[in-house]
């Protein structure tokens, strides 16, 4: 058995744990079996910052304190945490003043400071789908509540042209790891991105808008109608980006969007 074969089997037999069954037992030992395995073949490091650590699939001591976690109490719609618990179901004044195109947003972990940005970095240039997993799984918990009453996972689509250049779309690994976490059917192929948009860097939150404006359109034949679809990216900031796909997917007929992330930028709060 090669060591790449064994490194598959052993990881499907870990996750077999998560399922409730009589067998899950004689699983269980299997599983542990496989992971010392894995362990003496690749011994655990951090995820962020690549440490040894106890665990696979986990952040160190330094980083797990780092990481800004996002809890409630946050605002329903946009998820940005609050500094004061108010009460359930709240709405933040950027919330009621600006209203989103998509329903509710969930986020694991604030971007801007702490280990998230460096996940999502490593995400997208560098370890790909051994983080996918991990972060999807944090994602699945983050998202919990919106997940709970959605039909579908659509990951943000990227532009042909810019997958061909970087052959992965981290969005679509975060959605499909979630997907499997959350048992939600994963549909990559309904939400198309029919415009190339130049970079949101350094562009103002209307520049932004305008910049995603058509950038999305729902695939032909997509079964959308009526259905409550939860929307995938790894990083939310103006959520330009996360509206305009919002927009398609409504125009086709979905009942509700609702958007889960990574890490998302939290301004003023
Ligand atoms: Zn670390």
């Amino acid at each position: 058995m090669t060591v790449n074969s064994c490194f598959t089997r052993v990881m499907s037999l870990s996750e077999v744990r998560a399922e409730a069954s009589p067998r899950v037992g004689i699983r269980e030992r299997f599983a542990s079996r496989g992971r010392a395995a894995l362990d003496a073949l690749y011994p655990p490091i951090c995820l962020a910052c690549r440490a040894a650590t106890g665990a696979h699939g986990g952040l160190c001591p330094a980083c797990w304190r780092a990481m800004r976690f996002i809890e409630r109490p946050f605002c329903d719609r946009l998820g940005t945490p609050f500094e004061q618990d108010l009460g359930e179901g709240l709405l933040s004044p950027q919330a009621i003043a600006d209203p989103p195109v998509f329903r509710r947003a969930r986020a694991v972990a604030r971007f801007e400071d702490g280990p998230a940005r460096r996940l999502v970095h490593r995400l997208k240039y560098s370890d790909r789908g051994d983080l996918a997993r991990p972060l999807g799984a944090w994602m699945a918990r983050a998202g919990a509540d919106v997940l709970a009453d959605s039909d579908a996972v659509v990951p943000v689509p990227l532009h042909p042209l810019r997958l061909w250049k970087r052959r992965f779309n981290q969005a679509a690994a975060l959605a499909q790891a979630m997907a499997a976490e959350s048992g939600k059917p994963y549909e990559p192929r309904w939400l198309l991105r029919v415009k190339s948009t130049r970079s949101q860097v350094g562009l103002s939150r209307e520049q932004r808008a305008s910049n995603m404006q058509g950038a999305f359109r729902a695939a032909p034949g997509a079964p959308l109608r009526g259905l409550r679809i939860v929307l995938v990216d790894d990083v939310l900031t103006s959520g330009a980006t996360a509206n305009a796909a919002a927009r398609a997917l409504l125009r086709a007929g979905a009942a509700d969007v609702d958007v889960v992330v990574f890490a998302r930028v939290v301004t003023g709060a």
